[in-house]
This record gives C-alpha cells, structure tokens and sequence, in this order.
C-alpha cells in the first residue's frame, strides 16, 4: 500500500496549529489558524473559470446586470467580480488626465443623486459636477446632503475648473460652498441644470443599483386591451 501524508500550514504565518473551520460556498475544506487566527481555503482549486469566460461576465457588467443578477446566471461571486473589476480598471489613466482642458464660458451644472447601502436609512447621496460645454463629469463625490458633501464636492473640482461658473437647482447646501461671484441657482424649467439631470436619468437606467420604479419599467399595471 502507498500512502501519503499531507502536512498543512498557515498560509499567513506558516502554523501548522490548524483546525477544520467549515466550508466555504463551492464545498472547499476552511481552515483556522490557532497562532494567528486567519482563516483560509485548505486546497484552494485555483482558477476556476476560463479567460472566455471571464470576459463574457465583464461584459455582461458593463450591461446593466447587477452584481447578484451575474452570480445567479455566471455562478461568480460579488467579490470574484469585483476583483476582475480591479485587474480590469488597472493600467487606465488617472480621472484627472482624461478631462479636456477648461475654457472661458465653462459652466458646470452641479447635482446630487440619491441612493442607499442596504436599507434606506443608510442613504447616500453621489454629487456631481459636469461640464456643460464637453459633457465631462469633472468632479464628483459620495456624501450626505449636508453642506459638508457640497463642499466635498468643490474640494474635488479640478483648479482649472474652479473658477468657472457654477448652476444648481435650489438646494441651500450649495451656497455655503460655491462661491456667490460665479454660483446661480436655478430652477428645473430654466434647463441650466439639464446635463446633470440626463446624466442621473442614464445612469439610473444602465445601472440595476440605481434603478427606480419610475425608470425602465412600464407604468401600467397590465397589458393594454
Ligand atoms: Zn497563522
């Protein structure tokens, strides 16, 4: 009889102090580390799925399929995804180098985006800045409605940008943070704001996260006769 035994160690600290700690989702042997208390796959499989795989997923993310909608159809987990989102994303060029260079007469239409992390209690609010006159996003940010997320906002502006005129609807938390000189604040029927609002409108209908019940689904509640 041939029969061989395998020693294990912890993959983070090299202990062989280990003990079966359950499995993982696709059936993996988890173990613990008593020395360090790390937990990781025993014998991990390695790549699991194939390069024609992979980039149909991609390319199913860039569609509107949300991340648990990938799961159910691919079988990959949201952090497999995410981190073939992160290999992707590598090597693209820094945000600020893609923005066209400012001109004089640059306007920005600014606004803000509602949505929440798990319930909607936790709400959060997605800011944006966009040139009116190239359409480009020049600045954005992840706050609360407050003025600190105005100001979060200006902060990212990029300096050449910043002193171009700046439109908004009647939010209040933009006066304390763009400057009176340059700030207008404007209603929804002036069009000022229009950029921003279509661009929130696309991206509420590209993005499953973002989506609401007043975009992309019919408003009658059954089939006309
Ligand atoms: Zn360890």
């Amino acid at each position: 009889m041939l029969s061989t035994t395998v020693v294990h160690v912890c993959r983070h600290c090299g202990s062989e102090r280990l003990r079966k700690n359950g499995h993982a989702i696709n059936g993996a042997q988890r173990a613990k580390c008593l020395e360090c208390g790390r937990t990781f796959i025993l014998e991990p499989k390695g790549p699991r799925y194939r390069e024609k795989t992979k980039a149909r997923v991609l390319a199913t993310c860039q569609d509107r399929m949300s991340t648990r909608g990938i799961r159910r159809t691919f079988g990959v987990c949201c952090q497999t995804l995410m981190k073939w989102v992160g290999e992707k994303i590598q090597g693209w060029p820094e945000f600020v180098d893609t923005l066209l260079p400012s001109q004089a007469g640059d306007v920005l239409a600014l606004d803000e985006l509602w949505s929440f992390v798990h319930s909607k209690a936790q709400e959060g609010w997605l800011w944006i800045a966009l040139c009116r006159r190239t359409r480009q996003i020049v600045a954005s940010t992840i706050a609360d409605r407050s003025q600190e997320g105005a100001k979060s906002l200006r902060e990212q502006v990029p300096p050449d940008y910043r002193r171009r005129a700046t439109r908004s609807d009647f939010w209040l938390a933009y006066e304390a943070a763009f400057p009176a000189r340059a700030h207008r604040f404007c209603g929804k029927e002036g069009g000022e704001t229009n950029h921003a609002e279509r661009c929130f409108g696309t991206v509420r209908a590209r993005l499953s996260r973002l989506g609401r019940r007043t975009y992309s689904f019919s408003k009658r509640s059954r089939a006309s006769p």
